[in-house]
């Protein structure tokens, strides 16, 4: 991939991020069942067997803005899928960034490990100086806050809960949300630390709770008080939940439930607004309730990272990623 391959036209941006198959993987000999033939196209080649017990492989492909193989560097994913949004945000526009895929798939190795958050305020933090937008004397904010089982939590204020508003004109208002001012790319790395530790405090396990929420990491410049753009990047909840229909916990069920129908809900809205449908579903869901203003507007987009593993016994769950991203994009 080169740089004059960027699709910069485009409203909404699906692509796929296959990872390498991992220590675990390996020990156990999976099979890597991915091939990434060119540089959109995911193709899955998944064992099947005859009634007569005979093998073969069932070959599925899926094409996408891009996909990017298990050699692509965190750096080269940001320079295609969140790096072109930047400039949105500074136009007056919403811009959103979703990982979308199983737990393990790469969503937070993606997002998270400074990478995609801190690149994006470097980048914004070069913008602001270039003299174009120099003299628009912005301010920027930054917000963290995650979504788990319908409820919102701020992680910037001790993991407060919070309400969520919707008054009559169908504006939406996180009541009480902290929204810091950073003056450089370490302010930033500070309050994501700072984050992700309030996060996964008091948990048992840092990934069995981030597989059951949604984490939102938000960019606002501000001017003279106002809104001028917003860009969301959000590290989703794991969307494996076939176990959670028939688990015995009844807190588990619930949980499992309300994320399906979330990530049910960002699907039709992030196609509301590749469709510009005048309606969009935004109320299905707290996530794409508190997401509102990013689904509508002359100048939104959206960009969504699938990300997928290689291994044979991910089969079923990469299948699903993949026909789910497939969906986002086909209008
Ligand atoms: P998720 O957030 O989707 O549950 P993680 O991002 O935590 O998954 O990834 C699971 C593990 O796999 C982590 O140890 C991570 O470092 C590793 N990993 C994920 N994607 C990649 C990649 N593209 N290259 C190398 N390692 C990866
Ligand atoms: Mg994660």
């Amino acid at each position: 991939l080169t740089t004059t391959d960027l699709i910069e036209e485009h409203r909404i941006c699906v692509c796929v991020r296959k990872r390498p198959l991992n220590k675990k993987e390996l020990t156990v000999k999976d099979l890597d069942v991915i091939t990434i033939p060119s540089k959109d196209v995911v193709m899955v080649h998944e064992p099947k067997q005859k009634v007569d017990l005979t093998r073969y492989l069932e070959n599925q492909t899926f094409r996408f803005d891009y996909a990017f193989d298990d050699s692509t560097t965190n750096e080269m994913v940001y320079r295609f899928t969140a790096r072109p949004l930047v400039e949105t945000i500074f136009d007056r526009g919403m811009a959103t960034c979703f990982a979308y895929g199983q737990t393990g798939s790469g969503k937070t190795h993606q997002t998270h490990s400074c990478t995609c958050f801190t690149q994006t305020a470097r980048d914004v933090f070069l913008m602001l100086k270039k003299p174009n937008y120099k003299k628009l004397d912005l301010q920027v904010y930054a917000t963290f806050f995650e979504i788990y089982s319908g409820k919102v939590f701020d992680l910037l204020n001790r993991k407060a809960k919070l309400r969520v508003l919707e008054d009559g004109k169908q504006q939406v208002q996180v009541v009480g949300l902290q929204e810091r001012e950073v003056r450089c790319t370490e302010d930033v790395l500070k309050l994501i630390e700072m984050g992700n530790s309030c996060r996964t405090s008091g948990q048992t396990s840092a990934n069995a709770h981030s597989s059951r929420s949604h984490a939102v990491f938000q960019i606002i410049l501000r001017r003279k008080g106002k809104m001028h753009g917003n860009f969301s990047l959000i590290d989703l909840a794991g969307n494996e939940r076939g176990a959670d229909t028939s688990s015995a916990d009844r807190q588990t069920r619930l949980e499992g439930a309300d994320i399906n129908k979330s990530l049910l809900a960002l699907k039709e809205c992030i196609r509301a607004l590749g469709l510009n449908k005048p309606h969009t579903p935004f109320r299905a869901s707290k996530l794409t309730q508190v997401l509102r203003d990013s689904f509508i507007g002359e100048n939104s987009r959206t960009c969504m990272i699938a990300t997928i593993s290689p291994g044979m016994a991910s089969c079923e769950n990469t299948l699903n990623t993949l026909r789910y991203a497939n969906r986002v994009k086909e209008l």
